[in-house]
């Protein structure tokens, strides 16, 4: 069972969390519990770890004692017992306190690698776990808490974005796990943070703990709760579409492809563990345990019935246009320019070039932008391969999603049209061979709207 930022936003929340938890845990489930760090503190920790690169003394002290005083607020609300609370609380100072040395350092180098801003990432959940923990210990559970790496998740050195190796991590997640879970010990993992194989923090992408999620359910072969502040995956966001509908089964590719573009902040390789090892995923509402949620599992019963299932916003990404005559016929500019970007680990979002081949745009998420920019001018503008790279910020994606689409005329004319009618300008399209969705972008301030056009011109409230 997942639970993000927002589920143990304060120590009320927790407290449901861990009446949720120990419902089916009471019933001896095995339950492994992952966690996210509090609402807002992995923003905040990103915001301390430039200050201190900055040299700002001042603001790393406050932050320091903001960050405190706030868990400390929270284990106040969610654990009774005042041993259990007084144990958590020197636990969540030491650490504090790691952390206070760890920015501490930054500011005596006066720099941030990608390698120390993981480490100091890493503190929002190594924060938040071990208050889940001890409301489960309030609750008579003979809870634990460990990092990723503790629990066996073992991934590359590509800090920031780091990338499980899935056959060690299995291995090693069964051998910690299984026999703590014999000995009926609920389990409480950080999400989102791991380790290389020589021990070091890396982090696994912001949204990272549903990914967590995942590996570990792959790796136990066992279902996978997404708990979160919505009852599942819905049509499209409700913050957008007030109307917008639950949606009760997906196949993973249709989740996969509204995670990618946007739905429910989920990481986009949240689902890939799952889908290699078959296991279902379920995302499920807090606020209505009783409601089973959307089921993920590879083929959906659901796929004969709309053409469209869903439409969902991708905001900060930005759009590049290289182009350049001396690309007409040119064979290979295109494997250069995408040589480049992956050679940057920069990951592309949609492509499309026109058939005069004069130009290739793609989509790649906005903080990115810069690298994209400069990597593809030094690699190619310099040796004359292409003419220009232009960059465009203030742009989203709008996805619309559903298997149902394959094979059915019209979908797009339909989808365009409402759009135009909002008078609303398309800037790029994508569509993917296998049909299940198609991608445009239009400007940032006309994103919301049109998710709203679509979703009323293919009726997604009434499906
Ligand atoms: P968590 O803290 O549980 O990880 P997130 O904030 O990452 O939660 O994701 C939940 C939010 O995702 C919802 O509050 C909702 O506004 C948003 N969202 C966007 N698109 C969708 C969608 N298609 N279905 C459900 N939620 C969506
Ligand atoms: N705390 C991390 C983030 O904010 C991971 C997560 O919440 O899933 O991105
Ligand atoms: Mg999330």
């Amino acid at each position: 069972m997942k639970f993000g930022g927002t589920s143990v936003a304060t120590g009320e929340k927790i407290r449901h969390v861990a009446d949720l938890v120990a419902k089916y845990a009471g019933q001896g489930c095995g339950v492994v519990v992952v966690v996210s760090a509090l609402d807002g503190v992995t923003d905040k920790l990103i915001e301390a770890a430039e200050q201190a690169k900055k040299g700002n003394r001042g603001y790393v002290s406050g932050f320091k004692q903001e960050i405190l005083e706030r868990h400390l607020a929270v284990v106040g609300g969610a654990v009774e017992n005042k041993r259990v609370r007084a144990e958590v609380e020197q636990f969540l100072k030491a650490t504090v306190d790691e952390l206070e040395k760890v920015l501490t350092g930054i500011i005596y180098v006066g720099e941030l690698t990608s390698k120390s801003r993981d480490y100091v990432l890493s503190f929002g959940e190594r924060l938040s776990a071990p208050i889940v923990c001890g409301a489960l210990r309030d609750l008579k559970f003979d809870a634990q808490f460990l990092t990723g790496g503790e629990v066996g998740i073992v991934t590359d050195s590509n800090f920031g974005e780091a990338n499980p190796l899935m056959n060690l991590t299995k291995h090693q997640v069964k051998e910690k796990v299984d026999p703590l879970l014999e000995k009926g010990v609920v389990l409480v993992v950080t999400g989102y943070i791991a380790a290389t194989q020589d021990g070091v923090t890396t982090t696994l992408g912001r949204g990272g703990s549903d990914y967590t999620a995942t590996i570990l359910g792959a790796a136990l072969s066992a279902e996978v709760w997404v708990w979160t502040d919505v009852d599942g995956l819905m049509t499209s966001d409700p913050k957008i579409v007030t109307s917008a509908k639950m949606l009760s089964e997906l196949s993973f590719q249709e989740a996969s492809e509204m995670a990618i573009f946007g739905a429910k902040a989920m990481h986009p390789k949240a689902l890939e563990p799952a889908m290699q090892e078959n296991i279902a995923v379920r995302i499920r509402g807090i606020s209505d345990p009783e409601n089973l949620g959307t089921l993920i599992v590879k083929e959906s019963k659901a796929r004969l019935g709309a053409s469209v299932k869903a439409v969902n916003l991708a905001k900060n990404v930005a759009l590049v246009n290289v182009s350049g005559a001396v690309m007409v016929g040119a064979p290979g500019t295109a494997a250069k320019v995408f040589d480049v970007l992956g050679n940057g680990k920069i990951n592309i979002l949609m492509i499309s070039q026109s058939v005069s081949e004069a130009n290739i745009s793609f989509v790649v998420q906005r903080n990115l932008l810069e690298r994209a920019v400069s990597m593809l001018e030094i690699a190619l503008l310099g040796k004359g391969l292409i003419r220009s790279v232009t960059a465009e910020d203030d742009v989203c994606v709008v996805a619309i999603v559903g298997a149902g689409m394959r094979g059915t005329p019209g979908v797009a004319s339909r989808l365009f049209t409402a759009v135009a009618k909002k008078g609303i300008n398309v800037r790029m399209i994508a569509q993917g061979s296998s049909e299940l969705n198609i991608s445009f972008v239009v400007k940032e301030t006309d994103g919301e709207e049109a998710v709203r056009a679509v979703h009323e011109e293919f009726k997604l409230d009434k499906n």
